[in-house]
C-alpha cells in the first residue's frame, strides 16, 4: 500500500518507504519477522518524528476491530488499533466506562498508551495507568504478553513504539457515570494562581484555557460527575469567574457546534470527558502542540516562570490548556512518580515560528524539572530526559533486549536514547 504522506497536524512528511497493514496476527507476525526496518503507526496525531521512519510503517487499520467486554472483571480486551471512540459507547451500554479520557476520542488506544497521553483531574492518572495487561509482536515475529505486576510492565507500557506492535491491550473499567459540563469565563489570573489547587480540584476533571494575555484567564471546563448529590445547577459567579451563558470553543472565536455539549446537561462519561465530538471528525489539523509536566506542588511557580515570557508566547499561540494528571509507576510516563500539572500549548501552524518559544518555554520551565510530553513538538535534549526519567537506562535495556538490532528504531529514538 502506499506509504501514509503525512501525520494529523501535516508538519512531518512520513519518510517511509511503504506502509503494511496486515489483515491477520499472523501475517502482521510475518510483516515484522521480515523487515529490517519499522515502525507501528497508530491514528497519526503525534506533531513529531516519533512515528516516522525510513523503513516499513505498519498499521493496525486491517485488523478486526474488537472489544471483548468481561463485564465481570471489569475489564476490556481491545484491538491496539482502535480508537477510544470506537468502543465507549458499548462499554456504556454494559454499564462500564474508562476512568478519564484525552480531549479528542478519534486517537488509537495504542497510540495514546504509548506516548503516555491523558485527560485531567487529581485523582485521574494517565490513559495508560488503565492498561493492566498488553499483548506486543517483538522485532523476531513473536508474540508477547505482559501483565501488572510482571517486572517489566511498568517499562512495557509507555513504549513510543520501541519494544514491538501493541496488538491488544487489557483495560481497567470502572462502573459507567454520567457527567455535566460547566464553562466558566474571566478567571482573574490572582485567583488562578492564589487558588489553584481549589481550582484544579472543582470538579472531576478540569481544563483551564488560556492565552497567556495579560487579565483574566480566559475559561475554565468542570467536568462534574451527576451522581450522587452533584448539582444540577452551577452559580453565576464562581471565584470571580463568569458561567459561560452558551457553549464555547477552547479557541475563542471558533464553533462551538464540534465540542462536547456543555451549560450542565448530563451525558455519558464518553460524551463530556472529551473536549471534542466523535461525530466530528477532523482528518487533519491547522496547529501544533506542545506540553510539558512539572510537580503539581511548582504548578504556581512554574506558571509565573511561564507568565515571565507570555510576551513571546501569546503570538503564536491559539490556546492553552492546564490540566493535572495523577502520579503513575509507568517508567516513561510523564507522570512518572508525580502528581503532576501538565501545560499545554496549541501553536499556530507555523514551525519556525513556534521552534524558539518552544525553546524559551522548555529554558523557563527547567528549574522545575518538566517532562516534554512525548508526541508533541519539544526539544529537550537526550541528557536531561535522561534526569527526568529515573528509569530511563532500565527502558534502554528493554529496548536492547527486545529489539537488539534495532528494526523498531527511528531517528527520533536515536536523538532521545543514543547508543
Ligand atoms: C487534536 C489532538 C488532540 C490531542 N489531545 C491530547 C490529549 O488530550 N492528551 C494528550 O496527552 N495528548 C493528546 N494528543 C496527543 C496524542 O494523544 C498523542 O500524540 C498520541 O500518541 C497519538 O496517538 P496515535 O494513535 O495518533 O499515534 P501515532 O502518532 O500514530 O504514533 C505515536 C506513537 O505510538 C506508537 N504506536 C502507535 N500504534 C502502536 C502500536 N500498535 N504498537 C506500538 N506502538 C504504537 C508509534 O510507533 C509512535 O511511537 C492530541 C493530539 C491531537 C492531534
Amino acid at each position: 500500500m502506499s506509504p501514509a504522506e503525512k501525520n494529523w497536524a501535516g508538519n512531518i512528511t512520513f519518510g517511509a518507504r511503504r506502509l503494511c497493514v496486515p489483515r491477520s496476527l499472523r501475517e502482521l507476525r510475518e510483516t515484522v519477522a521480515a523487515s529490517e526496518s519499522i515502525r507501528p503507526l497508530g491514528t497519526r496525531h503525534s506533531f513529531n518524528t516519533l512515528a516516522d521512519t525510513t523503513g516499513d510503517h505498519l498499521s493496525l487499520a486491517g485488523l478486526p476491530r474488537v472489544a471483548d467486554i468481561d463485564a465481570a472483571g471489569r475489564t476490556v480486551r481491545v484491538g491496539a488499533g482502535l480508537a477510544y471512540g470506537e468502543f465507549a459507547a458499548e462499554l456504556h451500554q454494559h454499564g462500564l466506562a474508562l476512568a478519564n479520557l484525552g480531549s479528542l476520542p478519534h486517537i488509537s488506544v495504542a497510540g495514546a498508551v504509548a506516548t503516555g497521553t491523558h485527560g485531567s483531574g487529581v485523582g485521574n492518572r494517565s490513559l495508560a495507568a488503565a492498561v493492566r495487561g498488553l499483548t506486543l509482536v517483538t522485532a523476531d515475529g513473536a508474540t508477547r504478553t505482559v501483565r501488572r505486576g510482571d517486572d517489566d510492565f511498568p517499562g512495557t507500557v509507555v513504549s513510543l513504539g520501541a519494544l514491538g506492535v501493541v496488538t491488544s491491550l487489557d483495560l481497567d473499567l470502572v462502573p459507567a457515570f454520567d457527567v455535566r459540563q460547566w464553562v466558566y469565563e474571566d478567571l482573574p489570573e490572582a485567583t488562578l494562581t492564589a487558588r489553584f489547587d481549589e481550582v484544579m480540584s472543582a470538579a472531576y476533571s478540569v481544563s483551564v484555557f488560556t492565552d497567556w494575555r495579560p487579565g483574566p484567564v480566559g475559561q475554565v471546563w468542570l467536568k462534574q460527575r451527576a451522581d450522587g448529590a452533584a448539582p444540577d445547577r452551577m452559580p453565576a459567579r464562581w471565584l470571580g469567574a463568569r458561567l459561560a451563558d452558551g457553549p464555547r470553543h477552547p479557541v475563542p472565536g471558533m464553533p462551538a457546534a464540534n465540542c462536547t455539549r456543555q451549560q450542565g446537561a448530563p451525558g455519558p462519561w464518553f460524551r463530556r470527558l472529551p473536549h471534542f465530538r466523535m461525530e466530528f471528525t477532523p482528518s487533519n489539523g491547522d496547529e501544533l502542540q506542545s506540553e510539558y509536566f512539572v510537580a503539581r506542588q511548582d504548578a504556581v511557580a512554574a506558571y509565573e516562570a511561564l507568565a515571565l515570557v507570555r510576551d513571546r508566547i501569546a503570538p503564536v499561540l491559539q490556546v492553552s490548556e492546564l490540566r493535572t494528571v495523577a502520579a503513575d509507576d509507568l517508567w516513561l510516563s510523564p507522570a512518572y512518580g508525580r502528581d503532576s500539572v501538565a501545560f499545554h500549548f496549541t501553536w499556530a501552524p507555523d514551525a519556525v515560528a513556534v521552534a524558539p518559544v518552544v525553546a524559551a518555554i522548555e529554558e523557563a520551565l527547567a528549574p522545575f524539572g518538566a517532562r516534554p510530553h512525548w508526541g508533541k513538538v519539544f526539544s529537550t535534549g537526550p541528557g536531561t530526559l535522561r534526569a527526568l526519567y529515573p528509569r530511563l537506562a532500565d527502558f534502554e535495556r528493554l529496548m536492547a533486549a527486545h529489539d537488539p538490532e534495532g528494526v523498531f528504531r527511528n531517528r527520533f529514538l536515536d536523538r532521545c536514547f543514543p547508543r
